[in-house]
C-alpha cells in the first residue's frame, strides 16, 4: 500500500475542513482511528508483558520501513514501550533466545517475522487493521 502524505497549515486545514463534508468526514475518521489506536496502546501498555509490547512494536517498525534491519537503542526502547532498560535487555534476550530476533549493538534484525507475529500481543493485529482498513 502506497501512502502519500501533504502538508498544510493548521489554520488553512481549519477553513477547508468547514468548507468540504468530504474533508470534515476524513479528518473525522482519522481522529476517530487515532483515538482507537491509542486505546488499544494504552490498555496494551498495562496489560501485556515487555516481551509481547516489544514483539508488536519491532512488528509494526519493520511494516513501516520495510526493513527487517532495524536500528534502535535500548534506551529508545525503554522509552517507547514505558519500561526500563533492564526489562527491555530482558524482553529481547527473550525473543533472541527463540531466535525471532538477533540483537548486538542496537542493530535488530528481524529472523523469523512469521513467529514474531504469534510471540506478539493482539494489539499488533487489531492496530494493524485500523491502518490498513482507513481508506475502505
Ligand atoms: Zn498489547
Amino acid at each position: 500500500m502506497e501512502v502519500k502524505a501533504f502538508r498544510i497549515p493548521f489554520p488553512d486545514l481549519q477553513k477547508e475542513v468547514q468548507r468540504s463534508e468530504p474533508l470534515r468526514q476524513l479528518v473525522m475518521k482519522c481522529a476517530q482511528r487515532r483515538s482507537m489506536i491509542l486505546s488499544q496502546l494504552t490498555a496494551c501498555s498495562r496489560l501485556h508483558d515487555a516481551e509481547e509490547r516489544l514483539a508488536r512494536w519491532l512488528l509494526t517498525a519493520h511494516d513501516l520501513t520495510g526493513t527487517n534491519s532495524i536500528l534502535l537503542s535500548q534506551g529508545f526502547l525503554a522509552d517507547i514501550l514505558g519500561a526500563r532498560r533492564t526489562t527491555v535487555t530482558l524482553a529481547a534476550g527473550a525473543l533472541r533466545r527463540r531466535r525471532l530476533i538477533s540483537y548486538h549493538r542496537g542493530q535488530i534484525q528481524i529472523l523469523d517475522y512469521d513467529r514474531l507475529k504469534a510471540a506478539a500481543c493482539e494489539c499488533y493485529a487489531t492496530v494493524s487493521s485500523l491502518f490498513q482498513n482507513f481508506y475502505e
